[in-house]
């Protein structure tokens, strides 16, 4: 829970995103009455607002799996074949193999899974998508929560 303290006063009890003066400030209950009153923030989700913090990079709920370079490197040795085979096999460069057995690049998950199956080893791992512990995807009917005002707030100066 992220520590919000009032604007004016200082109270760690932020009621409303106020307007006074052209400065866009967050009130306490007794403060937000010296502004125009932006957004109300109804009492539960306003002094405890979720934060969600999950990055919009997790869209297959898949992603290689640690250790992919010693894994790959192990199997093709454990199978004798050269870099330069395997690499023609799944029709990717072989410097590209050798980034990634080095662990310098991050394959994507179609050549980990190219990869898999030429080697019959497991590369990729099924993530959950943390999205917070609760929620369960209703989150179009919630009204904007304090964390969506502040992103807001940054997101203005382009
Ligand atoms: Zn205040």
């Amino acid at each position: 829970m992220p520590d919000l303290y009032c604007d004016i006063c200082g109270k760690n009890q932020v009621r409303a995103q106020i307007l006074v003066e052209g400065a866009k400030l967050l009130a306490c209950g007794a403060c937000m009455r010296s502004g125009k009153v932006l957004h109300r923030f109804d009492d539960d989700e306003a002094v405890a607002p979720s934060v969600p913090s999950a990055p919009a990079t997790l869209e297959s709920g898949e992603e290689v799996a640690e250790g992919y370079g010693k894994t790959i490197r192990n199997a093709r040795e454990r199978m004798g074949l050269p870099i330069a085979v395997v690499a023609e096999r799944i029709n990717e460069k072989e410097a590209y193999l050798h980034g990634i057995e080095a662990e310098r690049l991050m394959p994507t998950l179609e050549v980990a899974k190219k990869l898999e199956k030429e080697l019959s080893v497991k590369l990729v791992e099924k993530v959950q998508a943390s999205v917070g512990q609760t929620s369960s995807g209703s989150r179009s009917f919630t009204p904007p929560t304090l964390a969506d005002m502040l992103e807001t707030k940054k997101k203005k100066g382009k």
